[in-house]
Order: C-alpha cells, then sequence, then structure tokens
C-alpha cells in the first residue's frame, strides 16, 4: 500500500488529478490519449478540458480493461499518453501495453480509481505506470467524499507537478460543507438494502444542485472552475483517518470476492476474465448476465444491490451524447455488447454476511 503518497498530491476530484498529469506531461491541443471505452466521463472530461482529444480503445472480450491489439492498431504520432484502467480493480494485462507504450516511448497513466490494493505479478497496480490517479467518492475503494490524488513515479515530473500544484486553489468553505454533509449522510444511511433509494435521492439532488453531482456538462462554468481545485480541506483530513482502515477492508473485499467466486453458480451468468497471476481486491464484483435489462428490474424490485455501470461506452452518457466526449458509434464494438450484459455486486464492509447471500441466491435463482 500506499498510504502516504495519497496524501502528497490531492485534488478536488480524480479527474482534477488526471488532469493535473496530463498538464505537467504538456499534453494539450493537437494531442490524442488514448484510453479505454467502457469509462467513465470523468476521463474524457479530464483529457478535454487540457485541449487534447480521447482516443478510444476497445477492451477484450470477456474483460473489462483494454485490448492491447485495438491499441496498436488505433495509436498514432499525435498519441501521447495511455491511460489504462483497472475497472473493479481488475488489473489490465499490463505487459502487453507495456511492449506497446515503450516501443512507441508513449508514457503510461494508471487509472487507479477502483483499487487500491490489487496487484498485478506481485507488484501494486499504479506502480507501473508513470503516474496514477485515484478517487475517494462514493462507491470507490476508499470513501472519503469528493476528492483524488495523483502518484507519480517519476523524479522529473513529480518536481514538475509540485512546482504547478500552487496553481491550484482551495475549495472553499461552502463547497467543502456540502461535500461533508454528502460524505455524513451517505456514511450514516447508505446500506446494500438501500441501494436503490438512495442512487434515486443522489441523482435527484444533483439535478437540482444540491449537493455536488458526478456528471457536470462539459461546458458547464462550474466545471471549468473544478479543475482548478485541490481536494477540499475536510476531505483530505477523512483520507488520513480513513487510510488507517484500508488493511481492513482490503480484507473484506478479498474474502468475498472469494465467496461471490464459489457461490454464483447461474447458467445465466459468465464470470470476468482476470490476468494471471494477479492479486484482485474487487471494488465491485462484476459478471455478464444474460437478460441484464430483466434482472436490474427485478433486483431494483427485490431491494437488492445490483449496479448496471457501464451501461454505454463513456458512462452515463446516452447515444445522442457520446459526440460530446468524442466517442464515435461501432469504434468499440465489444464495449458497446459488454455494456449491455455487465451488472457488478458490492464487495464493501458494509455488505453483511446476511446481506450477501441474498444477492447470490437472487442471482441463483434467476432465470
Ligand atoms: C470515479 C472514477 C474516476 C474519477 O472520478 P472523480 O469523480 O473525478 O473523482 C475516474 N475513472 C474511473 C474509472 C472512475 O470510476
Amino acid at each position: 500500500m500506499q498510504d502516504n503518497r495519497l496524501l502528497a498530491l490531492t485534488y478536488f476530484r480524480g479527474r482534477v488529478s488526471l488532469y493535473a498529469i496530463l498538464k505537467s506531461l504538456m499534453i494539450g491541443k493537437g494531442d490524442q490519449v488514448a484510453m479505454q471505452a467502457f469509462t467513465c466521463i470523468a476521463v474524457p472530461e479530464a483529457v478535454i478540458a487540457t485541449g487534447a482529444m480521447p482516443l478510444y480503445i476497445d477492451i477484450t472480450r470477456g474483460s473489462v480493461t483494454m485490448d492491447v491489439k485495438d491499441l496498436e492498431r488505433k495509436i498514432t504520432s499525435n498519441t501521447k499518453a495511455i491511460i489504462i484502467q483497472h475497472t473493479f480493480g481488475i488489473p489490465t494485462e499490463i505487459s502487453n501495453i507495456l511492449r506497446v507504450a515503450l516501443l512507441k516511448r508513449i508514457p503510461i497513466i494508471e487509472d487507479c480509481c477502483h483499487t487500491l490494493a490489487s496487484e498485478y505479478k506481485g507488484q501494486l497496480l499504479g506502480t507501473f505506470g508513470i503516474a496514477s490517479f485515484y478517487s475517494f467518492e462514493w462507491g470507490k475503494p476508499l470513501t472519503a467524499g469528493i476528492g483524488g490524488s495523483a502518484i507519480i513515479n517519476d523524479v522529473h515530473l513529480e518536481e514538475k507537478i509540485k512546482l504547478e500544484y500552487h496553481n491550484f486553489t482551495n475549495p472553499g468553505f461552502i463547497k467543502d460543507a456540502k461535500i461533508s454533509m454528502q460524505y455524513m449522510a451517505y456514511n450514516y444511511f447508505y446500506k446494500p438494502s438501500v441501494y436503490w433509494i438512495v442512487k434515486s435521492l443522489f441523482h435527484a439532488f444533483g439535478k437540482i444542485g444540491f449537493i455536488e453531482g458526478n456528471y457536470n456538462e462539459v461546458s458547464d462554468t462550474n466545471f471549468a472552475d473544478d479543475f482548478h481545485m485541490t481536494m477540499a480541506k475536510s476531505v483530505q483530513k477523512r483520507l488520513k483517518r480513513n487510510l488507517a482502515a484500508l488493511p481492513e477492508e482490503t480484507m473484506f473485499r478479498i474474502k468475498n470476492g472469494i465467496i461471490y467466486d464459489k457461490e454464483i453458480n447461474s447458467p445465466m451468468l459468465g464470470k470476468v476474465h482476470v490476468p494471471d497471476d494477479s492479486k484482485v481486491v474487487y471494488a465491485r464484483y462484476p459478471l455478464f448476465a444474460q437478460h441484464k435489462n430483466e434482472l436490474i428490474k427485478k433486483a431494483r424490485k427485490n431491494k437488492v444491490e445490483i449496479s448496471d455501470w457501464y451501461n454505454t461506452p463513456v458512462h452515463p452518457l446516452e447515444k445522442m451524447n457520446w459526440k460530446s466526449v468524442c466517442y464515435q458509434e461501432g469504434s468499440c464494438p465489444v464495449v458497446e455488447q459488454s455494456s449491455e450484459e455487465i451488472i457488478s455486486l458490492p464487495t464493501h464492509q458494509k455488505t453483511s454476511e446476511f446481506e450477501l447471500f441474498r444477492i447470490i441466491d437472487f442471482l441463483n435463482s434467476f432465470g
């Protein structure tokens, strides 16, 4: 674990950490940044905010991570960084990607928003690329409120990003208080059986601006401000405190992943590929489901926590808005197919054993 390093370069959100990394790599207008589709809007937003363009790479069928062959096919001389995303905490096949990146001399940035403890070939994720970034909002491996961190694995780049850190300003009292209230409400109310209620409230409050939503418009002026802010003070404090509980949280997630692996046996569900020689700490436990929509509808009715993301190549954008983040329909066919099948289950400490088996029984009896 790299606890202290997570406290060194802290930003308003995960996406702002990515933005800061890209800026320190001097990425901007005219450049392309390769990333997998089957991601959340935060990632292309950060790229677009620098003036660069996202270049979407497909995932490997049966996995939730980048397909190196599609990467090789699509990169050009304008591709100035490759973001690899360890989706749900499952490591990307890093050796293959490293080979391509080294050959073309393109730096790798690791999106570790779903992972703080997974390993690939005995090495912690986040230590393979030139830099990695993290997020601590609701649903991530460690929750502290809205905020993100960057970790830099290159001395020169680290010096540079530290110098530029002074250009970021503190979010101020009102935003900070809003985030704290949100964190407390989440911490107090949320458990898997009220997932669906909390989720609809969150979206309703987000829409009226009562809380810090996740999906601001790319053209929004608030949004532009976000990209120049550091992590709120209260989030920094909670992050420091909550990091102490990370080993325990990690153990829960490992245990719950093993139970799901062993107990889920519905023929309607397919397991997601995990690279050989990797240790997976699931942020959520993913499955491919036949009749996904029906399953989700039924889960909602039965108050069983089953998530449906990523529903689309760039979550939560529907087809008519794909253009706003430069995603071209048909450019990542495996992603488009997989997003119609993927579901995911909670693994965190708030998933009691009772709830865990309620979810498993629900899935095994579906169909
Ligand atoms: C949550 C998340 C981010 C960044 O989230 P922020 O809301 O900016 O903190 C980036 N990538 C992935 C894959 C995520 O899940």
